[in-house]
């Protein structure tokens, strides 16, 4: 086999880069809004014994809201019982495990990594995933992810292909803790907003 690259994964790289080169130059010098989670009560750490903050759902101007959870796989913990796909406050059921979930939107995807041991399932690590086509960012899953019960791996994030990037935000005129600001495009192109 040619150790060569073919003539077409050479146009497809040149195009992948030309891509990314468009949507950096186009970046330049824009602004988006973005979601500090230092900052938002739902995962600042330390902000513990308050209710959770559903101002982002309520209050933007997008159906079903621009903003998402999102899940940061390298903070998670994959635990078996996590407390925010699990109601933990509800019935353990015949398996062992809480027997409701905690997402009113059943937006949260659970599944195992590796094969499950039948004698000892919480011994297994288990990945979960944010259905971001059913999530509205009500923010219960982030409260439910921070300390004590949890690693606050799940934060919210304006998704910037949902948001019409209103001159004033909505949600940043309402919010209580001045958590939602405007960002450098260029960073959120980057994949360098602010991650936690
Ligand atoms: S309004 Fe502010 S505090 Fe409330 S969920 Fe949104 S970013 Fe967090
Ligand atoms: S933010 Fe709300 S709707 Fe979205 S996954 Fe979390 S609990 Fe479900
Ligand atoms: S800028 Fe407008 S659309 Fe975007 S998150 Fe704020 S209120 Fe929603």
């Amino acid at each position: 086999m040619s150790k060569g690259f073919s003539r077409r994964q050479v146009v497809a790289v040149t195009g992948l880069g030309l891509t990314a080169g468009f949507l950096v130059k186009k970046a330049e010098g824009q602004v988006v809004w973005q979601i500090d989670s230092k900052s938002c009560v739902n995962s600042k750490l330390g902000e513990v014994g308050v209710k959770v903050c559903d101002l982002c759902v309520k209050e933007c101007v997008v159906t079903q809201s621009a903003v998402r959870a999102v899940n940061e796989f390298s903070k998670c913990g994959r635990c078996c019982v996590c407390p925010a796909y699990f109601n933990v406050k509800s019935a353990v059921g015949k398996d062992g495990l809480p027997s409701e979930k905690l997402c009113p939107r059943d937006a949260i995807l659970r599944k195992p990594i590796g094969e499950v041991d039948p004698n000892d399932p919480a011994n297994n690590f288990y990945e979960y995933v944010i259905d971001e086509a059913k999530c509205d960012g009500c923010g219960k899953c982030v409260m439910a992810c921070k300390e004590p019960a949890g690693l606050g791996s799940i934060v919210l994030r304006v998704r910037h292909d949902l948001c019409v990037n209103c001159n004033n935000c909505a949600i940043s005129q309402a919010c209580p803790k001045d958590a939602i600001t405007q960002w450098p495009a260029l960073k959120a192109v980057l994949g360098l907003s602010e991650t936690a």
